[in-house]
């Protein structure tokens, strides 16, 4: 195949589409994408073949496939019967099926199940109602995690049930919502793995270890922290396995709880670049930004470019306080040795929206620590 610049439709351009249009603008890849004007990935894309409008609106999707030679994500709750309206007319990568098991967490579990991936125990609420969720309760026991099947993330569609008498208080919060209950995963760390999926092969990004607060990812650690080989591997191994259950290329994010016992369980998938995966555009020779779009193009991606090079701590920047306290912490990176910054230029902050993120890279993990801890600290302070 001689080179051609090909032309790649995504559905989204907040900060996982402006990364990727980074990546693919290195390579003369024609990114167009469908979302708000001036979106994050859209500013650094300047030509005039983007559309405007809503990832869910199937117009929209019909008008954006009609000038790409692949279609792809950066989110996965999009509509799928709109892409499923285009599949006959363009490529769309990861496919429909796919994006469309994936973005209803309990299908997601339902098909894992069948392809024997260790998980939380779980149970679907088909009424919503107090007795319902306290014989699940019985059988779960307490705590549980109650959960939106659909529409969720960074924790919103989460509800942790302590006890039986918390249950009023769950069932008020997710009301009018799809729901399934989980056993609650007594981890000791949670882990994370990105998965490429190409043509004819599966490959893995190292196992990496993820701190959330508030339900929202905090922190990266490239190579996960005090994880021997052992669990690194059979982690690698677990996400590649789930991956595999799914049609279509492109890279996935799959994420871990790793228990007392070294026992490792799936959390979820997202049928998407991640964010515990953006340690790679520093760490690695090859991003996942990178991988997914020579995924989606069958482009040659060499296995060893997807090994660690350094190890790498990533920082996520968090609205804060007031709508510019984020940049206290992109000014105070300035300083810091092998700070790589990435702000996402979205505007005004609210608190809890990711505003950008920090990756350290260092010789050793405990130098790549010493030089964060400062933004750790900033990131603390400006915490709303
Ligand atoms: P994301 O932003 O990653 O898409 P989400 O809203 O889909 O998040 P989950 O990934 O299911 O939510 O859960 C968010 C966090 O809640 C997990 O990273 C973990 O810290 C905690 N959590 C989820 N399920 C369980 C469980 N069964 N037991 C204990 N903790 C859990
Ligand atoms: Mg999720
Ligand atoms: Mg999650």
């Amino acid at each position: 195949m001689m080179w051609n610049s090909p032309k790649v439709g995504i559905l989204g351009g907040g900060q996982l589409g402006r990364m990727l249009t980074e990546s693919a603008n290195r390579l003369n890849i024609d990114v167009r994408i469908l979302d708000a004007e001036n979106a994050p990935a859209k500013q650094i894309s300047a030509h005039e073949n983007h559309t405007v409008g809503h990832f869910n609106d199937q117009q929209a999707v019909q008008e954006l496939a009609k000038t790409c030679d692949v279609v792809t994500a950066e989110i996965e709750h999009v509509n799928t019967q709109a892409l499923e309206a285009v599949a006959s007319q363009v490529k769309i990568e990861p496919s429909w099926e796919a994006i469309r098991i994936i973005q209803n967490k309990y299908d997601q579990k339902k098909h894992l199940s069948k392809f024997n991936i260790p998980m939380a125990d779980y149970r679907e609420l088909t009424q919503n109602t107090p007795e319902e969720l306290v014989q699940i309760g019985e059988q779960l026991g307490f705590p549980l995690m109650l959960k939106s099947k659909t529409l969720a993330y960074d924790g919103r569609g989460n509800y942790p049930v302590k006890s039986k008498e918390e249950i009023p208080a769950a069932l008020e919060a997710l009301k009018e919502r799809p729901l399934y209950a989980e056993k609650w995963a007594n981890f000791t760390m949670e882990l994370a793995v990105i998965v490429v999926k190409t043509n004819d092969s599966v490959l893995s990004y190292p196992t990496v270890e993820t701190v959330q607060e508030d339900s929202v990812c905090k922190l990266v650690y490239a190579p996960a922290r005090n994880v021997s080989d052992i669990i690194n591997k059979k982690a690698q191994e677990l996400a590649r396995n789930a991956v595999a259950a799914f049609k279509g290329k492109g890279v996935f994010g799959v994420e871990m709880f790793l228990l007392e016992d070294d026992s490792i369980l799936l959390c979820e998938i997202a049928s998407r670049v991640h964010n515990s995966g953006h340690y790679t555009i520093e760490g690695c020779g090859l991003s996942q930004f990178d991988t997914h779009l020579r995924a989606i193009l069958d482009l040659p991606i060499p296995a060893q470019s997807v090994e660690l090079r350094q190890p790498s701590v990533m920082l996520n920047i968090i609205g804060g306080a007031t709508p510019d306290s984020h940049l206290k912490v992109a000014e105070r990176a300035l300083s810091i040795p092998n700070a790589s910054i990435h702000l996402y230029s979205k505007g005004a902050a609210r608190p809890g929206r990711k505003m950008g993120h920090i990756t350290v890279t260092a010789a050793t993990m405990y130098e790549a620590e010493t030089f964060i801890q400062p933004l750790i600290d900033t990131v603390d302070e400006i915490r709303a």
